[in-house]
C-alpha cells in the first residue's frame, strides 16, 4: 500500500485551502494537497499556472494570503525560510562562480559551523553520489551543464534536508542529458529517501519521474495522481488534453447502467460503451477520451468483441516517427481521429495507406468518461 492510499498514514507536508493573489490576481487559488515523507512529487502545468508560487509558499519565500502550510506536523506558515527544513534548488543553480565544486557544495555546512573533518566526509559523500569526485578542484565555468546540475544537487542535499525543492531542475539540459539525467535523479532521491517536490511544464518528465503529479491550472489543482492514473484515467477535458495525445467525443447519456454507460455521440458517428466505472445521469452532457494506442484501425469491420465502438473513416495523414506511425483519419462528421500503431513491421509492409477506406475500433475498456 502506497502512503497516499493508506488512510493511516500521516502526510509530511500538507496545503490548507492556501492562497495567494498578486495585485488581486490568484496565482494560488485554494491549494489543498498532502505529500507524503519519500515522495517525488510532481506540480506540472503550463507557464503561469503558479506552480513555481506554491513551491515558494512551502519554501518561505512567499507568504499566503490564506490557509496555511506545515510540515510534519508543524505549522510554517510564519516560519522563516531558513527556519524550515526544506531546501531550494534554483532553474540557475546559483552556483558561485569563484569557489570549486568541492567549495560550492562544502559552504552551507561551513557555515552552519560544522566540524571540519564531518564536513570532508559530508561532501566526499556527496561528490560520489553525484559522481563528481573527479572535478572536485573545477570552478562552476570549467564544468558542462549537467555537470553543474549535479553539483548544485550535492549542494543542496549536503545539508541533508526533509525535502528538496526542485525548479525545473533539467529545463538548461540538452534532451539526451535530460534523459539521462532524470533517471539518475530518481535514483538519488530513492537512495536518500528524501522527499522531493518538482515544478515542471514537461510533462514526460513527470511521469517519467514522479511517484504523483497535481496538474496545474489557473491557480488550482485540477486532478492529483500516479503518472497511470493521470495518463489512463483524467478526470476532466482539461487534464485529458494536457496529457499526451487524446480523441476526445462529445456526446450524451443513453444508458448509465451497472456495468456500462451508453453515449451517443454524432461526433463520432457511432454509439460509445464504456464499461469501466464510470456513471453519468442519463441525458448527461459528457465527453468519452479515447487514447490514440487504443484505437483499432483496418480495412474490415472487427466484430469480435464490441459492434458499438466501431466508425468508419478515411486516412488523411500518416505521420511516420520511426517506432511509431500516427494516423489521421477523418470521419463522416468531419471529426479526426489520431490512432498509433507501432512500426513492428516495415512500413512497406503496411496494408493501410493514405485516402484508404478504414474501420475504427475500440474496447468498452479503452474509454473515459468526462463530466468535467
Ligand atoms: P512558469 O512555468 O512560467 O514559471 P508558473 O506556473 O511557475 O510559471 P508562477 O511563477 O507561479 O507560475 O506565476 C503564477 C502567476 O502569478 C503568474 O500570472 C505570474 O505573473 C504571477 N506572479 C508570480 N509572482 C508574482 C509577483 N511577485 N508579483 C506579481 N505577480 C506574480
Amino acid at each position: 500500500l502506497e502512503p497516499w492510499q493508506d488512510p493511516r498514514a500521516v502526510p509530511s507536508i500538507v496545503f490548507d485551502h492556501i492562497s495567494r493573489s498578486f495585485e488581486g490576481a490568484m496565482a494560488v487559488n485554494n491549494v489543498t494537497l498532502s505529500i507524503y515523507q519519500g515522495e517525488f512529487f510532481s506540480l506540472l502545468g503550463a507557464s503561469g499556472c503558479g506552480k513555481t508560487t506554491l513551491l515558494r509558499l512551502l519554501a518561505g519565500f512567499e507568504t499566503p494570503s490564506s490557509g496555511q502550510v506545515s510540515i510534519d506536523g508543524m505549522d510554517m506558515t510564519h516560519v522563516a525560510p531558513y527556519n524550515r527544513p526544506v531546501n531550494m534548488m534554483f532553474q540557475s543553480y546559483a552556483l558561485f562562480p569563484h569557489m570549486t565544486v568541492e567549495q560550492n557544495i562544502s559552504f552551507g555546512l561551513k557555515q552552519e559551523g560544522i566540524a571540519r573533518a564531518q564536513i570532508r566526509d559530508r561532501v566526499g559523500l556527496m561528490l560520489d553520489l553525484v559522481h563528481m569526485g573527479k572535478y572536485a578542484a573545477r570552478k562552476p565555468h570549467q564544468l558542462s551543464g549537467g555537470q553543474r546540475q549535479r553539483v548544485a544537487l550535492a549542494r543542496c542535499l549536503v545539508k541533508q534536508p526533509r525535502v528538496l525543492l526542485l525548479d525545473e531542475p533539467l529545463a538548461a539540459l540538452d534532451r539526451q542529458l535530460r534523459e539521462r539525467t532524470q533517471f539518475e535523479l530518481v535514483h538519488i532521491q530513492e537512495s536518500l529517501g528524501v522527499t522531493f517536490i518538482m515544478v515542471t511544464h514537461d510533462q514526460e518528465e513527470a511521469m517519467t519521474m514522479s511517484t504523483r503529479i497535481g496538474v496545474m491550472e489557473e491557480g488550482k489543482i485540477r486532478q492529483i495522481g500516479t503518472p497511470t492514473e493521470i495518463y489512463e484515467y483524467p478526470n476532466s477535458r482539461f487534464v485529458a488534453g494536457f496529457i499526451g495525445e487524446m480523441n476526445v467525443f462529445e456526446g450524451f447519456v443513453t444508458e448509465d447502467e451497472a456495468d456500462h454507460v451508453l453515449i451517443a455521440s454524432e461526433e463520432s458517428g457511432c454509439d460509445l460503451y464504456v464499461s469501466h466505472s464510470a456513471s453519468a445521469p442519463v441525458g448527461a452532457q459528457v465527453a468519452v477520451a479515447i487514447r490514440p494506442e487504443k484505437v483499432m484501425i483496418s480495412k474490415e469491420p472487427i466484430i469480435q468483441h464490441q459492434v458499438r465502438n466501431m466508425t468508419r473513416g478515411i486516412v488523411d495523414e500518416i505521420a511516420y516517427l520511426g517506432d511509431v506511425s500516427i494516423y489521421h483519419i477523418k470521419l463522416a462528421s468531419g471529426k479526426k481521429v489520431l490512432a498509433t500503431l507501432t512500426n513492428q513491421f516495415r512500413l512497406a509492409e503496411r496494408p493501410i495507406n493514405w485516402d484508404d477506406e478504414v474501420y475504427l475500433s475500440w474496447r468498452p475498456e479503452s474509454g473515459v468518461v468526462l463530466t468535467g
